[in-house]
């Protein structure tokens, strides 16, 4: 097999799946397709899980009072960095429990906004989307209108 030019396939890659071939007359969304994507959020939330918990354990660990202001400080802001990470961790697992619970549901795939199927492609790259690209544009056109 020749060496994918491409860059990795991150998600993918970490589910230990490839991207879904779809076969002739199979239906959006059907069986064979949730299920890729539920091994895909399941392997996702699996490494967010561990991630946060390696956090956790790293912080009781190195949890120490240093006497020097400087390094104290420098460890206060190590923390701090990861306390945002790990919060940033935990909202995307929720993210990913939510979108779980669509599959459960058979209401995985489709625009939240329109309705229509956000597409295999995109949700390989991003999972957790719940807008279709147009509907995701847009929304992000009127959140930089709303900053500006
Ligand atoms: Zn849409």
């Amino acid at each position: 097999m020749p060496k994918s030019k491409h860059k990795p396939l991150g998600i993918l890659a970490l589910a230990g799946v490839s991207p879904y071939q779809e076969k002739a007359g199979e239906e959006y969304m059907e069986g064979p397709q949730l299920e890729h994507f539920k091994k895909i959020l399941d392997a996702w939330r699996l490494q967010l899980r561990e991630e946060v918990d390696r956090t956790v354990s790293h912080m009781q660990d190195e949890a120490a009072n240093f006497p020097d202001p400087v390094d104290r400080a420098a460890q206060e802001e190590e923390f701090s960095l990861e306390l945002r990470t790990r919060d940033r961790e935990r909202k995307l697992i929720k993210k990913i429990e939510k979108t779980l619970q669509l599959i459960e549901d058979d209401d995985f795939g489709f625009c939240n906004s329109c309705g229509i199927e956000i597409g295999i492609r995109r949700l390989e790259a991003r999972p957790t989307a719940d807008l279709c690209i147009e509907c995701k544009t847009l929304a992000e056109i009127k959140e930089r209108q709303m900053a500006g």
